[in-house]
């Protein structure tokens, strides 16, 4: 991409020499995220030129010296197949040892976020090839999962898992989830498999609420020309009378996080996810988080053992869930416009570009 906006064109880099403790890697399946669509349409300011995709799966080209395990200890060589974390984190700034915010890396790099000027160039996922440097978690990806199955795990599971986990979601409790993309797709099958009770996902289109029922939703909230009360009350009478115990904003619309507030009970938590970019202003009644004693956390990316966790949920729930139908488009690179646009429609819930 060398303008937002504008179609993106093929460019070729030399591939970079392989440095100790780096990996190249043949790309064989990227799925195109809403952040490259944020990215792409320049609702989300980044630098140019810059190689989009950052949901990637490859195999091993080439391993750089000293690198013999992945990040779970399992032995790598040329031709295994392999993800890795969005980023790559310096493990030794304030952020990464003190906080335990790997995401927040004070020297962080994130693929398919970075300008890819300069040299090694391969930074990003809608490319034939991608170098990845040692702050990077490498995961060994199980044969049974298909590219399609693992590629949107690399963001967007790994992300639900990451919120998951930041509001303790427990079995037997009823979940709101706003949205019905990939991330709701995902925390439906999440709240399902770990027993929740009403699973409400909420949109506004109609075709992805239907698809959400494969993926363990037990109600759907067509809030299309739906005012708040009426939501509100929706969500009470899925309930009890109470509210939801938890709710996962994954849409991405500022006014979903204050009507998230009221369709909570009392001591519910709420987990912002969804307005990845500045701007994404609201208007709230403070006294809600107060009077409901409420807890509300926000979640950007994820840490290593995140996608851990999702690449072991994909295997113990793909019999139950048809992850792979989450990609609905297959095109090759030099369709990749096509693809974009494709994604922008919000036809499917992910495109995947392949090599
Ligand atoms: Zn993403
Ligand atoms: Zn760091």
């Amino acid at each position: 991409m060398t303008e937002a906006g504008k179609d993106l064109e093929i460019r070729e880099y030399p591939l970079p020499e392989v440095e100790p403790g780096c990996i190249l890697v043949r790309i064989t399946c990227c799925t195109i995220c809403g952040s490259d669509l944020h990215t792409w349409t320049g609702r989300r300011k980044s630098p140019v030129p810059i190689i989009l995709g950052h949901e990637i799966v490859g195999t091993i080209v080439e391993l750089g010296r000293g690198v013999t395990m992945d990040s779970g200890n399992r032995p790598l060589k040329a031709g295994d197949r392999i993800t890795w974390t969005i980023m790559d984190n310096c493990g030794k700034c304030y952020f990464c040892r003190e906080k335990g915010l790997m995401m927040k890396c004070a020297r962080l790099k994130k693929y398919g976020h970075d300008s890819c000027a300069n040299p090694p160039h391969f930074v990003g996922g809608l490319a034939e090839y991608c170098y990845i440097t040692p702050g990077t978690c490498v995961i060994r990806v199980p044969d049974e999962l298909s590219d399609e199955e693992v590629a949107p795990a690399n963001c967007a599971l790994a992300t639900v898992v990451a919120g998951w986990d930041a509001v303790e979601v427990k079995a037997f409790e009823n979940v709101l989830i706003q949205g019905a993309g990939a991330l709701g797709i995902y925390a439906a099958a999440l709240a399902s498999h770990y027993g929740c009770r009403r699973i409400i996902v909420a949109d506004v289109m109609r075709h992805r609420l239907e698809f959400t029922g494969k993926f363990g939703a037990t109600d759907v909230i067509d809030s299309k020309g739906l005012d708040d009360d009426a939501v509100i009350g929706a969500v009470r009478e899925l309930t009890g009378g109470v509210g939801a115990d938890v709710v996962m904003e994954l849409a991405g619309f500022p006014p979903l996080l204050p009507l998230g507030l009221k369709c909570l009970r009392t001591g519910g938590r709420l987990v912002e996810i969804g307005n990845a970019f500045a701007g994404a202003m609201f208007t709230c009644d403070a006294s809600d988080i107060v009077f409901k004693c409420l807890t509300v956390k926000g979640i950007h990316n994820y840490d290593t053992v995140h996608l851990q966790k999702a690449i072991d949920f994909l295997q113990m729930a793909r019999k139950r869930f048809p992850f792979g139908e989450i990609v609905g488009e297959r095109v090759t690179l030099d369709r990749v416009n096509e693809g974009l646009r494709i994604a922008e429609s919000g036809k499917t819930i992910r495109v995947a570009v392949k090599p």
